[in-house]
């Protein structure tokens, strides 16, 4: 029976390993694939995170030569503070984080943590300084625990339990009949958008890294559970220093720092009120936004009074 048991024990393990290595493609892939050609430099030392600032200094960038993505952008956010990147569609939000992960390399300019180009370090020690929640979560075909579990796994049960309080699903996961215990995905409990997010967001509590980039979603959230969400990423990012591509003007509002991207440069930065003081490009946003969300609000009025 022995001789049975340890191929089959071993296949588990394998099957344990793909079904990773398939979550940390399925993630890579979220943020368009990466330049394989990326290495680490001979003797590069680990990042060293004492503080967490994060400065872009005039990057420029270009997927393809004939056409720039970023075009000289610089901007700096301070240990724990958060910095919201907003802008038309395809202005280069999502490449400043594809950047920051060192899954591309600018043309020119650099990338700091603390003081170290992000292209000196070893790239394990950087992408394990920094957290992400993207927009779309992508979990195991395995129990809730597992999938909060793998930010940290040697977490214990009270600390995957205190992650999820935070993220504000520990209520919602009590009230499944295997609790933690339960399987998500393919062959278990079908996840909300909003739910899936939550659980991403309790493994990157968990993980707790110095540096957070958070994607939001563009998709309509209802209002109760946009709340839930934003208070769950409100108690991540407290304390690190955090990235928002932001969709949501209940983000943007609470930014230290916004900056309003338009094809690949700069064009606005400020405090949500400085910005709307200018009455330039991130006011009329605003107002086209707040527009769209009382149009939305008596809508939802509108159907729920039928
Ligand atoms: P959105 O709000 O729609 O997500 P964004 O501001 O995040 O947009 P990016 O994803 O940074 O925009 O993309 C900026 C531009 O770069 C887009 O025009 C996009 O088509 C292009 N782009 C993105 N990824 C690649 C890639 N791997 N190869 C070539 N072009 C790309």
């Amino acid at each position: 029976l022995i001789q049975l048991y340890i191929p089959l024990n071993f296949m588990g393990t394998v099957y344990r390993e793909i079904k990773q290595a398939t979550l940390d493609i399925a993630q890579m892939f979220s943020l368009i694939g990466r330049d394989p050609e990326i290495q680490d430099k001979p003797g590069a030392l680990p990042l060293a995170v004492p503080a967490g600032e994060v400065a872009f200094e005039d990057v420029h960038f270009a997927y393809v030569p004939e056409r720039p993505i970023l075009r000289g952008v610089s901007f700096k956010v301070l240990p724990g503070q958060t910095i919201a990147i907003v802008g038309p569609s395809g202005a280069g939000k999502s490449t400043i984080s594809r950047l920051l992960f060192r899954f591309y390399e600018p043309q020119a300019g650099r990338i700091l943590i603390d003081g170290q180009p992000i292209a000196d370090v070893q790239q394990v020690s950087l992408r394990a300084a920094i957290g992400m929640v993207p927009q779309d979560t992508v979990l195991f075909n395995d129990t809730i625990e597992y999938n909060i579990l793998y930010g940290r796994p040697e977490a214990s049960m009270e600390e995957v339990a205190e992650a999820a309080r935070l993220a504000q699903i520990d209520r919602f996961i009590r009230t499944l009949p295997e609790g933690y215990a339960t399987s998500v995905g393919e062959r278990g409990l079908k996840l909300s958008g909003g739910e899936k997010q939550r659980v991403a967001i309790a493994r990157t509590i968990l993980k707790g890294p110095p540096v957070l980039v958070l994607d939001e979603a563009t998709s309509a959230l209802d209002s109760f559970t946009e709340k839930e969400i934003q208070d769950a990423l409100d108690r991540v990012s407290e304390g690190r220093t955090t990235l928002v591509i932001a969709h949501r003007l209940s983000t943007v509002v609470n930014a230290d720092e916004i900056i309003v991207l338009d094809r690949g440069q700069i064009v606005e930065r400020g405090h949500h009120r400085d910005l709307l003081a200018a009455d330039g490009v991130y006011a009329a946003m605003w107002n086209r936004q707040r527009e769209v969300d009382e149009a939305k609000a008596t809508l939802q009025r509108a159907t729920e009074a039928e």
